[in-house]
């Protein structure tokens, strides 16, 4: 029974536009209504008609320890009590920025902002600045936040909405960024070839997931750094997603790829509103106000952000938490290519540490078009299915679904056990 949540989104509709403050959460991409959420817990929502669900969407990645984890909210209720926000510098923001400084090689220097689209929007700026030069290049699918550079061929609810580019965003800013499909290494190289010089730098989610998700091809990765390289453009990894979740050095300790820049959010923030730019020195210090490059925020470096923040990498540190999320990845993986086996669906499974997405379709998916042909009424029907039974995935195919720490092996059993009920 979802009364109360009706009754809600009825209010919501009338105040706020669509109902929702981000518009994945509508629930356009697979029909009905949004639940709203009274608490979490663990591996648990529960919503405020008293449902609870198994939640494997956390918070679009951020709470990668489990929701509500003592550690983290004891952190944020102590830091709040000494101040919420000071607007002058705080020791924690050196504490984040060193961890995050040992934690990825590539990274010298790191600049708090307040989301991930904030720090893309940034580590774009920077590369302009310190190149001299206004293209860019991004691939079609990969999803880097809404400034207005970057929302073109956008994935997650820019491609869930089929709205691909924004109305509001001009033709001549759009202009100066070109797109290409993702692991396609000859056209790649063709681009690089005519306009590598012009090219300020490479944007890319080193594993993207923003639709649905796709894994590099080999040899894809490395190309693009030795291009960037040889064209003097600055390689962007956006590890907003992957960052902090997929090991301590994120996608580029598990691929032994070196950034120029790298964009980071959600899993350090802790659930509180963060995101943070990182890579070498010199590169860094042309920010303001060292150097000429703006970038400023009235709450960048929050300390009830930074708490929480350093409180979850802390839990992830002492408890070998990338390597039991890697177990409960495999353990789902597992699982589920045996329910598909069972219901005769040939779909598509994509899955890296605790990061995971079932496409409803079969073959694979290497790139955005791939992704485009699942069956998205069939999507939503595993959806619902799966919403009905407890289980909460994100509402559109275009997303990656998470694991965190405090999935247990009994949750997986259950979802499971609600896929196949989905499936058949
Ligand atoms: N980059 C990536 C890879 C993301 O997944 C997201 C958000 N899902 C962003 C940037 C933007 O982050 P935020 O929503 O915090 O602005």
């Amino acid at each position: 029974m979802n009364i109360r949540s009706h009754e809600l989104f009825q209010e919501a509709l009338r105040y706020i536009p669509g109902g929702v403050n981000s518009p994945v959460r509508a629930f356009r991409a697979v029909g009905g209504e949004p639940f709203f959420a009274q608490r979490a817990e663990g591996s648990r929502v529960f919503d405020v008609d008293e449902n609870s669900y198994i939640d494997y969407v956390c918070t679009w990645g951020p709470s990668i320890a489990g929701h509500a984890v003592p550690e983290v909210v004891e952190a944020v209720i102590n830091r709040a009590r000494l101040g919420t926000s000071f607007g002058i510098p705080n020791p924690l923001e050196i504490d984040l920025a060193r961890k995050i400084c040992e934690w990825v090689p590539s990274v010298e220097k790191v600049r708090m902002c307040s989301s991930g689209t904030e720090a893309t929007m940034t580590c774009i700026r920077l590369a302009r600045g310190f190149t001299g030069r206004d293209k860019i290049l991004k691939f079609e699918g990969c999803y880097h936040g809404h400034s207005d550079s970057l929302l073109v061929k956008a994935g997650s609810g820019a491609l869930t909405l089929g709205q691909p580019d924004s109305a509001g965003v001009p033709q001549s800013f759009a202009q100066h960024t070109m797109t290409l499909p993702f692991n396609n290494l000859d056209l790649l190289q063709k681009v690089f070839q005519e306009a590598g010089k012009l090219l300020a730098a490479v944007i890319v989610e080193p594993i993207p997931a923003n639709a649905g998700l796709i894994l590099p091809q080999p040899g894809f990765l490395e190309r693009l750094r030795e291009l960037c390289t040889e064209y003097g453009a600055l390689l962007i990894f956006d590890e907003v997603m992957t960052g902090f979740r997929l090991a301590k050095g994120g996608a580029q300790e598990i691929l032994g790829i070196c950034p120029d820049l790298s964009a980071f959010g959600k899993v350090i923030g802790g659930g509180l509103p963060v995101g943070a730019l990182g890579g070498k020195r010199e590169i860094m210090d042309w920010l303001a106000p060292l150097g000429p490059v703006y970038h400023a925020g009235t709450l960048s470096g929050n300390p009830l952000a930074m708490a929480a923040g350093l409180a979850q990498l802390n839990l992830l540190e002492k408890n070998n938490g990338f390597g039991r999320l890697e177990n409960s990845g495999a353990m789902l993986e597992d699982g589920l290519r045996k329910v598909l086996q069972r219901s005769g669906k040939n779909y598509c499974l994509n899955r890296i540490g605790s990061m995971f997405c079932l496409f409803a379709k079969e073959g694979e998916v290497w790139n955005l078009d791939e992704a485009k042909e699942s069956d998205l009424p069939a999507f939503a029907k595993i959806f619902h299915s799966l919403l009905n039974d407890g289980i909460y995935l994100a509402p559109s195919q275009f997303e990656t679904g998470f694991l965190s720490l405090a999935h247990s092996e009994e949750d997986i059993e259950e979802t499971l056990r609600a896929f196949h009920k989905a499936l058949i």
